[in-house]
């Protein structure tokens, strides 16, 4: 059997995380066995529609490296890959039902089914249709068909049940009774996602269907849809819901559910699809930090849990780091440009680099912590009293005695080594270096956390240094 897979995302705006999952799961499955990944987009429920969503699917895929082998995009042989450019499809597949006795016309009004409904609630039944176009003989649904609006409905047995064995979760088993007969086609022409899931499905070869639990109880359907039609049913697996750290299901709410946001704030492709490997499933040798290609050798759908993993930014945050950190300077560069001042030059990032490189977790902090290179900070009066511990006069003298230090310093000496070292001789009974280094970050940076002071000064240089110094000092002066 040839292996092909696909993910059948619907253009509701953005590239959920959960789907990109779907979509990794699809993949290294398909590309573990030699098989084809497709992707098709399910644009049928118009109401939803969001128009550019295809264009965010496409590229959330391709950034995370998750190669599609048909598609919108590509084409391949199933074209089109768009629902809504396959609406002929699906309309001749719902009157080829009809004809076969498997599907029927339902000329039922949508206030008559809001009051069957009403009245199936009330008496504590469940909500179903009840049939009445079903019973109408077949000549006259046809004449009906000529001049009323209708749909078309699957005809549904309402004995026996409906079972298969699930990749993931092993036997799955519905009752038929429990089952609606489903409407395929809708009044207006479109199809339901039941139908075109089906008629594609079958018609692209998907070999199998791997998609998140919520869809189990539509599964049933899909399989007497199916045998229906008299085609050969795919495999089923239905891999588990991601939760936030609290256990809900993962929500916008509670937790970034888009992928354009992990990009944006500077998390590395690699990290996240590692991240996403690491849901419900585990690597062979225990291994946290893998890559996708390690994925890809290593998978199986049978070591998926069905216990629904946790998806915690924070875990993740972690794992972006240990990604930054063996990341090459000369590439980090790069990566870092959509995050730093415009002007900033790559030499100067080059020498900021070292210093800043094991501490962020994501290149969105590295502005953090090297803004200060590239912009005058604020300084705040109180915050270098605070550091200083020492009077507005007392604190003002040592940053001038500072800054005459600094004068004295010829080129050569100007390294961050000679800089502490000479610092170091500043230091006085009431004036401990801690205190004194204190003060000068916070005059030159703004901050009492940035990288190591004296890296920092080398790296301003001695002009710029003794400027916001003497700047800090003017605050300090006017401040009340
Ligand atoms: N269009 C469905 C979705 O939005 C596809 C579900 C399936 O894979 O069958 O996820």
């Amino acid at each position: 059997m040839r292996i092909r897979t696909r993910i059948a995302p619907s253009p509701t705006g953005i590239a959920h995380v959960g789907n990109m999952y779907t979509a990794l799961l699809n993949y290294a499955f398909a590309k573990s066995q030699e098989g084809k990944f497709i992707l098709r987009i399910e644009d049928t429920d118009r109401e939803r529609y969001v128009p550019g969503s295809e264009q965010v699917i496409f590229s959330a895929l391709r950034w995370l490296g998750i190669q599609i082998d048909e598609g919108p995009e590509i084409g391949g042989p199933y074209e089109p890959y768009t629902q809504s450019k396959r609406l002929p499809i699906y309309v001749s597949h719902a009157q080829a039902l009809v004809k076969k006795g498997k599907a029927y016309f339902c000329f039922c009004s949508p206030e008559r089914l809001a009051a069957m409904r009403k009245s199936q609630q009330q008496r504590g039944k469940l909500s179903m249709y009840d049939g009445t176009c079903r019973r109408l003989t077949a000549a006259e649904a046809k004449k009906r068909a000529g001049s009323e609006k209708h749909v078309v409905r699957l005809k549904v047995p309402k004995t026996g049940s409906t079972s298969w064995r699930d990749l993931i979760r092993g036997d799955i088993s519905f009752e038929n009774f429990g089952l609606d007969d489903q409407v395929l086609l809708k009044s207006d022409g479109f199809p339901t996602y039941h139908l075109a899931v089906v008629v594609d499905d079958h018609r692209m070869r998907i070999s199998h269907v791997i998609r998140a639990e919520e869809w189990i109880s539509s599964t049933p359907k899909h399989i007497l849809l199916f045998r229906a039609f008299g085609w050969k049913l795919p495999e089923f697996a239905h891999t588990p819901l991601l939760r936030n750290p609290d256990r809900s299901k993962l929500s916008k709410r509670k937790n970034p559910v888009s992928v354009v946001w992990y990009r944006e704030h500077g998390f590395l492709p690699q990290a996240l699809v590692n991240y996403l490997c690491l849901m419900g499933w585990s690597h062979p040798e225990g291994k946290e930090k893998f890559s996708l290609k390690e994925f890809i050798d290593n998978f199986s759908l049978e070591r998926i849990q069905t216990t629904q993993p946790i998806f915690d930014v924070e875990k993740l945050r972690w794992l972006n780091g240990l990604y930054i950190r063996e990341t090459k300077d000369q590439k980090l560069i790069g990566l870092l440009r959509p995050f730093v001042p415009k002007g900033a030059k790559a030499s100067m990032l080059r020498r900021i680099l070292p210093l800043i490189h094991d501490r962020i977790h994501t290149l969105e902090e590295f502005n953090d912590y090297a803004e200060f290179f590239f912009t005058k900070p604020q300084v705040d009066a109180k915050l270098l009293l605070k550091q200083s511990k020492h009077s507005q006069l007392e604190t003002l003298r040592k940053l001038k005695e500072f800054m005459a230090l600094l004068n004295t310093l010829q080129t050569g000496e100007f390294t961050a080594f000679k800089l502490e070292k000479r610092s170091r001789e500043l230091a006085e009974d009431e004036w401990t270096p801690k205190k004194l280094f204190m003060t000068v970050r916070v005059a030159i940076t703004g901050s009492t956390v940035s990288p190591p002071l004296f890296d920092s000064i080398h790296i301003l240089g001695k002009t710029e240094t003794i400027d916001r110094v003497k700047h800090a000092a003017t605050i300090l002066k006017t401040s009340s």
